[in-house]
């Protein structure tokens, strides 16, 4: 195979770095974002088809095998992966990053890497590669329900992760210290273990609705150990691209943050959800039996008929009901007869971060109607009726009045306050907190049970018939 000068290597990753700064510069808005893709797609073939051409490599067979296989894999997941399931996709992905970051490090030293630079390169690539792994799988597993969202507070928890620190500091010591003997094996192997340990650790005691920024921060330590390895294999794209990562990532978990009013160091360690549930919070069986107020589709219809101003709040459950399409269709409706649509979207809907933008987007609703919580929080009280589709802890306002909710502090939409609000979803599940919601017993709430799908068509249906009589 025919091999790239260094110099045009160099020129090769440098012009990948340069497309994958653009790739960032348009993924940051929604009318950019398909040439933002588009961007990263080249800079990544560029990226693999210099490496592939890097004169330092030999073991074509190998290589190009892997790619073919990993390939094929990613095609076949990519295309079969449901919306909904979507993030945990995107934490298992992050784990490989941590996996590969392992195993390339503990290649990198059995292959005799010296010096003490190299070995602290190695050991740092390792250790943040072993707490990505780890905390990855974890989020994993709890986005997907099978392990609890509630936070695993474990007595001493500060202690122990600070404990799991040092002895990894004194490992690393010990490590650089022993060169390429047997026993500096012995400390990898020890700190792997402690590593994975504390990323597991660090990720069960999260709980509540704190997990979107753990999903972040994850794709975050996923970047800065691609950045270490890069470090470690002397690969300047390696280091950039891992550091875009990295801090793209770190600026989202602490955006979030903020549009969450949490701190992310607390995040980060843990703890929130701790407290008990008060009896509002709790979604005992006593709350399941407190009477609410129906609606059918036709008093829905009815009400939208007559809406001057409409808001729909999007959820989790409109992702699971893949109602996007009809909801479009019941805006074009709705616009029809002169009313005026908004959607109003909540930094944290559904389970991924901008998880309701890219389905919106999907249905081609108009980018300027979907309006992000700060743009349209005060507009309620002059709303005639709310769509809540499947959203049930964003519009929850015990977020502000129940200081021993799980989710208190939480900036939430205040639907609340607008003339109706109807409320769709099957029944009365909570929300991914875990807490009951005082909203669907409020004065102003009417709710609309079933499958978001299915009603939403109901309303479409119902509207365009109204809209016929009226032609
Ligand atoms: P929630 O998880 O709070 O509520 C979703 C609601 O949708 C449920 O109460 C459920 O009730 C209803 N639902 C489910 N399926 C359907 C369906 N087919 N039709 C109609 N309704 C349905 O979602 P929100 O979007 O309000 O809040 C997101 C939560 O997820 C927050 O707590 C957030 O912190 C967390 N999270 C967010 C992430 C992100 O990055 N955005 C990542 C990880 C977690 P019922 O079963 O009764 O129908």
């Amino acid at each position: 195979m025919h091999t790239l000068e260094p110099s045009l290597l160099t020129i090769a990753y440098l012009v990948a770095a340069v497309l994958f700064i653009l790739s960032l510069r348009g993924l940051s808005s929604q009318e950019t974002a398909s040439f933002g893709n588009v961007m990263g797609m080249c800079g990544m073939a560029i990226a693999v088809g210099a490496t592939l051409s890097n004169s330092h490599l030999s073991a074509y067979g190998i290589t190009i095998g892997a790619i073919v296989i990993g390939g094929a894999i990613g095609i076949f997941l990519a295309a079969r992966v449901a919306m909904t399931a979507m993030p945990e996709l995107v934490a298992l992905l992050h784990s490989f990053v941590g996996l590969a970051a392992v195993l390339v490090g503990v290649a990198a030293h059995l292959s005799g890497h010296g010096g003490t630079v190299a070995s602290i390169e190695i050991f740092v690539d390792i250790a943040i590669g072993a707490i990505t792994l780890t905390g990855s799988i974890i989020a994993f597993f709890k986005l997907k329900g099978s392990l609890s969202g509630n936070p695993l507070l474990l007595p001493g928890r500060h202690a122990l992760n600070l404990a799991a620190v040092v002895a990894t500091v004194v490992l690393g010591v010990l490590f650089v210290k022993a060169g390429q003997s047997d026993t500096a094996l012995v400390y990898l192997g020890l700190m792997i273990a402690i590593t994975g340990v504390l990323g597991m650790h660090l990720v069960l005691a999260i709980g509540g609705a704190d997990m979107p920024v753990v999903v972040s921060m994850l794709n975050s330590y996923s970047g800065w150990t691609a950045s270490a390895a890069g470090f470690m294999l002397g690969n300047d794209l390696l280091i950039i691209t891992g550091a875009l990562v990295g801090s793209s990532g770190a600026i989202l978990s602490y955006i979030m943050c903020r549009a969450m009013n949490r701190s992310i160091i607390n995040v980060i360690f843990g703890g929130f959800g701790a407290k008990p549930a008060s009896k509002t919070q709790a979604a005992s069986g006593d709350e399941e039996q407190r009477p609410v107020d129906e609606i059918d589709i036709e008093g829905t219809v009815d009400a939208l008929l007559h809406a001057k101003n409409v808001i729909v709040v999007p959820g989790y459950g409109m992702a699971v009901g893949r109602a996007q399409h009809a909801v479009r269709e019941m805006t074009e409706l709705i616009e029809g007869r002169g009313g005026r649509v908004r959607f109003a979207i909540h930094p944290v809907a559904g389970r991924l971060p901008g998880h309701m933008n890219v389905l919106l987007a999907e249905a081609k609703v108009p980018y300027p109607i979907v309006l992000e919580m700060d743009e349209i929080n005060e507009d309620f009280p002059e709303t005639d009726v709310v769509l809540v589709i499947g959203a049930n802890d964003i519009v929850n306002p015990g977020a502000q009045t129940d200081e021993s909710s799980p989710i208190w502090g939480m900036p939430v939409l205040e639907v609340w306050n607008s003339k109706l609000v109807v409320v769709m979803k099957r029944g009365r599940a909570t929300g991914y907190a875990g807490v009951d919601n005082p909203l669907f017993y409020h004065d102003a709430t009417k709710m609309l049970f079933g499958d978001a799908l299915a009603s939403v068509t109901e309303i479409v249906t119902g509207l365009r018939a109204e809209a016929k009589a009226a032609a």
